[in-house]
């Protein structure tokens, strides 16, 4: 599942290419969408902006229109110098914004609608999104006119006291942005056992995994020229070896890259996502014995 931070680059990426340019082309697999373009066409609009909001992409057209789209498990969007070959089958496009020298392509994408800044506004998923973990990441255009609110987040985590930290995490009505893969390393680097629920933790052990998570994520929308490490993918570790990205995700079995324990991993949740975690350097708080 694509996290936050792909979200924000994906979208960064899109403002990069289409901002100020008109459309040329639009088309859509989704009914709802196709009604409204029919009506109110988005051919001949300029897309002033591409953000995002936690996994939420927004593609804003001039004339008060939005493209609000939502990848969940496998949707993406790619971009294409006009003409060029998809790396993906037509068959799989849902949603397309063509201009004169480039296409954006949704594939697979399971939510799109077309919204005004009204409905927008009105829009009960995201209106219930907890802070944005990139809120004060600077934006598409470098400036940023969120901040982020760590004591909200600590406030929605508390509401949540009997589940796991690692479920509250994925709760994108307690903190937005961050996915399955994320999720492991952040408790990892918190020192923080994935099954404890939030009422055995301090506020100093909730304030370190928020702080741990915003760290990540910012890490992974560096520009290019600031870091070295994004033609190999995400990475948590800070080593230099790119064989040595993550922490414990995906890590089932193999040594803790700390302390040489074995790495342990566990389905959870409704749709059974592993969460991978070091029993050692993730131990559960003294008091309480966690529920497994
Ligand atoms: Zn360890």
């Amino acid at each position: 599942m694509p996290e936050g931070d792909t979200i924000f680059r994906a979208a960064r990426t899109l403002h990069r290419v289409l901002a100020r340019k008109v459309v040329t082309r639009f088309e859509s697999v989704f009914p709802a969408i196709n009604r409204i373009a029919e009506d109110h066409p988005i051919v001949g609009r300029t897309i002033e902006s591409v953000t995002s909001r936690g996994k939420h992409m927004l593609m804003n057209f001039s004339g008060d229109l939005l493209l609000h789209t939502h990848m969940r498990m496998n949707g993406s969007w790619h971009i294409y110098p006009a003409g060029a070959r998809w790396q993906r089958p037509a068959r799989e496009m849902r949603v397309l914004v063509g201009t004169a020298d480039a296409v954006a392509v949704g594939f697979n994408v399971p939510i799109a609608d077309l919204l005004t800044p009204q409905q927008l506004a009105r829009h009960e998923e995201l209106r219930a999104l907890g802070p944005d973990l990139l809120a004060d990441a600077g934006g598409v255009d470098g400036r940023s006119t969120r901040t982020f609110d760590r004591d909200e987040v600590m406030r929605r985590m508390r509401a949540h006291d009997r589940d796991a930290i690692g479920d509250v995490l994925l709760n994108q009505r307690t903190i937005a942005g961050i996915g399955n893969v994320l999720k492991s390393e952040i408790l990892f680097i918190a020192g923080l056992d994935p099954f404890v629920p939030v009422r055995g933790l301090t506020d100093a052990d909730l304030r370190r995994v928020i702080d741990a998570a915003r760290e990540q994520l910012a890490a992974n929308v560096m520009e290019p020229s600031q870091t070295l490490h994004r033609s190999i993918g995400r990475r948590t570790t800070r080593s230099m070896d790119p064989n040595a990205t993550l922490w414990v995700y995906s890590r089932g079995g193999k040594p803790c890259r700390r302390c040489g324990t074995r790495i342990q991993s566990r389905k959870t949740g409704v749709d059974a996502r592993l969460t991978y975690w070091c029993p050692r350097c993730q131990p559960p708080p003294s008091s309480l014995s966690p529920a497994r």
